[in-house]
Formats: structure tokens, C-alpha cells, sequence
């Protein structure tokens, strides 16, 4: 029995709280898991060091997770072909729109016995299709892949407050024994896992409560209050529901009403994320979400405003803008200059 040797591919916010849990994990089973659990870092220069060595050196990511100590086992590497080579499990937690660039650098060196998981909330629209980035990352590199996501604001996981979160895998035995393998890298008493059969369906409430949460923060920039806020929510599940089925065949519907990575991960995300607090700074300052993200962000990544413009790209191709009337009223209030007020007038 050959040990798992793990690699994350990503290192932002989410990218290190994961990398923590996954190191400690390591460690505690090491009868299971290789010692060093090596990380991927996009390098760029810290305080004049270069982050990766500022990592390796304090065990801590002070950029993007600052105070956070990561155990000692946690390799930084500027190279993600260097922290994928011999890894028999991959974590791709990078903001959605770098993973097409990484798969291209791993492509062709990945052992294609390997399995891989996408933390990843977006999704690719490209030539007037979509696509869940667990099948772009199975596509491109030939590994099974599944999907992780939940109510998981990273900030809080990794201070240990408990959350559930929600693994998607594949049918059949590969598929099976691949979400065991990485249960037993993430569960801890304080993030507890739970399974399901259903990559699409987790991968697309990940990537689509984004889009939600950008009308959430809508509401809280007009002084809406909670009742409106919770009417979005609403109205925001079922249209996740509702795109899911129309453009994935056999995703689940109790994924989107039963599970951490459905209406829980919608809850937290429209209280306490990223999204929801740069839009709420858009209607109250008229600032574009790309001058927001910078400002507001310190080099973090937003992931909604991206994906309510591939999801419109990707209805408008198929004629389909008016049947799902709040991606609609977020695309138009983010890009098109209409009034925040008009959020619900279509609803
Ligand atoms: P983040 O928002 O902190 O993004 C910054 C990361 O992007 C950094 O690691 C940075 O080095 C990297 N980066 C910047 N430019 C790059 C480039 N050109 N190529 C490659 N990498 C580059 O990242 P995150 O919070 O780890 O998010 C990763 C994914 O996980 C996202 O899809 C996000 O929605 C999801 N997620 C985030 C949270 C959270 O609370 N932060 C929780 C769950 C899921
Ligand atoms: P934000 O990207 O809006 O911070 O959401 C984080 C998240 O996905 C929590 O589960």
C-alpha cells in the first residue's frame, strides 16, 4: 500500500485555510498520507521577499490569511508543476479564472491514477458553453475529479469555528473511493463533511450562490432590511435549481435544499462574504466591482460579478435571459448602469 501524497493547487484565502486543515490531517494520519503536503503559490513579491519563501519561513500566508499558522509539514512552491509532481491527491482552490492557465502548466505531467477535487465557485462559459471546472480539470489532465463546496467562509474555518461542508464525487467504485480519500483529509470535529453523488450539483451551487449574493449585498447597500434580503435568497435557490437541471442532466435536487454546499453555503455567503460586501460598497459609492475588488480586497479575488457576466453571456447565446429574472436584474445593475432599485421590479 503506496502512502497518498497531496498536493494543493492554490493558496489565496480559501487555498490556505485548506491547506491547513489538509496538513494537519497529514500528520495525524500518517499511516494514510505522505508527510509533506506541498502548496502552490503564484509567486509575487511580499515586503520585498518573494511569498513563497516568506511562507516557508514563518508558516504562516500573511497576505492572504494572515495570523493564521500553518503546520510545518505545508510546502510553498512557485512552480505548480513542481508541487503536483507525484502527487496521487490534487486540490485545485484557485479563483476560477486562473484554473484554465494552471491546467495548461500541468497538463501532460499529472499521474492520470491521481484524484483531484475542485473547491473551486465559478464556472466556465466559453464559445456558448458551460462547463463545471471539475470535468475541465478531468478533461484537461485525466484524473477523475470531484468537487468540494459548502458554507465555509475561510476566514472562520480557520480559526476552527465549526461549519459543515459538502463533497459531490462521482458514481461508481473510483468514484466512491476517491471521496473517502479525501474525507479522510478533510473531516475534523470542527469542519465536518458530508457526502453526496452529485459533482454538478455542488460545483453549481458553489459557483451560482455567488451571483445570488450579489443581489444580497444589493439589499444591503439600499438599507432593504432582512425580509428583502431573505426574498433574494429565495428567489435565488430556486433559479440556482432551476438553471442546474435545465443545462446539467441528473443533478440532485436535495443537493440544492439539504446540503452545506446548497442553501447553507447561500446563507453564510449572503451574510458574511466577499461578494455581498463589495456589492453592497457598489450601490453605496457607484464604483465599478473591478476598482471595488481592489480596493476593498487586498488582491483577494470576487467571484460573483464574474460569473453573473458568464451566466448572462451563456443565456443570451441560448435566448434564455428573461427566464431567469434575477441573474438578469444582477447582470443588469452590475454592468448596464440600471438602478439598484429596479433589483426587484421583474422579480
Ligand atoms: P483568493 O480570493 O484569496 O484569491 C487570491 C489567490 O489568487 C492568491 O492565491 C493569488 O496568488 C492567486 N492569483 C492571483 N493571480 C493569479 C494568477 N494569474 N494565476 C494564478 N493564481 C493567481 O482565493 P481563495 O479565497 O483561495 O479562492 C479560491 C476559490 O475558492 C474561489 O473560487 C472561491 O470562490 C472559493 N472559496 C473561497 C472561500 C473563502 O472564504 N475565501 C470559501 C470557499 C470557497
Ligand atoms: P465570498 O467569495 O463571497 O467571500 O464567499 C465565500 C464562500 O464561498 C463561503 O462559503
Amino acid at each position: 500500500f503506496k502512502k497518498q501524497k497531496v498536493a494543493i493547487i492554490g493558496s489565496g484565502n480559501w487555498g490556505s485555510a485548506i491547506a491547513r486543515i489538509a496538513g494537519n490531517n497529514a500528520l495525524k494520519l500518517s499511516d494514510i498520507f505522505e508527510y509533506e503536503v506541498s502548496m502552490y503559490v503564484y509567486e509575487e513579491d511580499f515586503n520585498g521577499k518573494p511569498l513563497t519563501q516568506v511562507i516557508n519561513e514563518l508558516h504562516e500566508n500573511p497576505k492572504y490569511l494572515p495570523g493564521i499558522k500553518l503546520p510545518e509539514n505545508v510546502v510553498a512552491y512557485p512552480s505548480a508543476a513542481k508541487a503536483a509532481e507525484g502527487a496521487t491527491l490534487l486540490v485545485f482552490v484557485l479563483p476560477h479564472q486562473f484554473i484554465r492557465s494552471v491546467c495548461t502548466q500541468l497538463k501532460g505531467q499529472i499521474n492520470p491514477e491521481a484524484y483531484a477535487i475542485s473547491m473551486i465557485k465559478g464556472v466556465e462559459v466559453k464559445d456558448g458553453e458551460i462547463s463545471i471546472f471539475a470535468d475541465v480539470i478531468e478533461e484537461t489532465l485525466g484524473v477523475e475529479c470531484a468537487a468540494l463546496s459548502g458554507a465555509n467562509i475561510a476566514n472562520e474555518v480557520a480559526e476552527d469555528k465549526f461549519s459543515e461542508t459538502t463533497i459531490g464525487h462521482r458514481e461508481g467504485e473510483k468514484g466512491k473511493e476517491a471521496a473517502e480519500l479525501f474525507f479522510k483529509l478533510f473531516d475534523t470535529p470542527t469542519f465536518k463533511v458530508g457526502m453526496i453523488e452529485d459533482v454538478a450539483g455542488v460545483s453549481l451551487c458553489g459557483a451560482l450562490k455567488n451571483v445570488v449574493a450579489i443581489a444580497a449585498g444589493f439589499t444591503d447597500g439600499l438599507g432593504w432590511g432582512d425580509n428583502a434580503k431573505a426574498a433574494i435568497m429565495r428567489i435565488g435557490l430556486l433559479e440556482m435549481k432551476r438553471f442546474s437541471e435545465e443545462f446539467f442532466k441528473g443533478v440532485k435536487p436535495e443537493t440544492f435544499t439539504e446540503t452545506s454546499a446548497g442553501v447553507a453555503d447561500l446563507i453564510t455567503t449572503c451574510f458574511g462574504g466577499r461578494n455581498r460586501k463589495c456589492a453592497e460598497a457598489f450601490v453605496k459609492t457607484g464604483k465599478s466591482f473591478e476598482v471595488l475588488e481592489k480596493e476593498l480586497l487586498n488582491g483577494q479575488k470576487l467571484q460573483g460579478s464574474e460569473t453573473a457576466r458568464e451566466i448572462h453571456e451563456f443565456l443570451k447565446a441560448r435566448g434564455k435571459v428573461d427566464d431567469y429574472p434575477l441573474f438578469k436584474a444582477v447582470y443588469s445593475i452590475a454592468y448596464e448602469g440600471i438602478d439598484a432599485h429596479d433589483l426587484t421590479s421583474k422579480l
